[in-house]
């Protein structure tokens, strides 16, 4: 997709830095943390949003949360807690519109969310 920045970051145009990356999702820091461990979680395929998602979707959905726990358990977060978060159109608070999963912990989350 031209012009998306998950786009050019996960096919390593941006030569970003991978914690992760296979065939399916490339996972990178967020560049403007809001944890101490704050992942991005980001499938190689465009898929704007999970209002995008279809059927044939959910083995790379399943996928990913299994990146997360395998993630999260190199970061030492695992047995602290951890939140996973993928936000969703502008009441979510989605701001780049190629879906992502948020990995987010090392310090105590609030609840409800801001
Ligand atoms: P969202 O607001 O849920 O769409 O999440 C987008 C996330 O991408 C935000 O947390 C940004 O800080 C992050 N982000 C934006 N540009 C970059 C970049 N070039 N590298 C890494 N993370 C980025
Ligand atoms: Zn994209």
């Amino acid at each position: 997709m031209e012009n998306c920045l998950f786009c050019k970051i996960v096919s390593g145009e941006m030569n970003t830095d991978f914690v992760y990356s296979d065939d399916k999702v490339a996972a990178f820091e967020d560049i403007n943390p809001q944890a101490p461990v704050h992942l991005l979680i980001v499938p190689r395929t465009h898929i704007e949003d999970l209002n995008h998602l279809e059927e044939g979707d959910g083995d790379l959905i399943a996928h990913i949360y299994q990146v997360a726990k395998k993630l999260a358990a190199e970061n030492d977060i695992a047995e602290s807690g951890y939140r996973i978060v993928s936000n969703c159109g502008d009441d979510g608070g989605q701001t780049v519109y190629h879906i992502h999963f948020h990995l987010l912990g090392g310090r105590a989350m609030q609840w409800p969310p801001g």
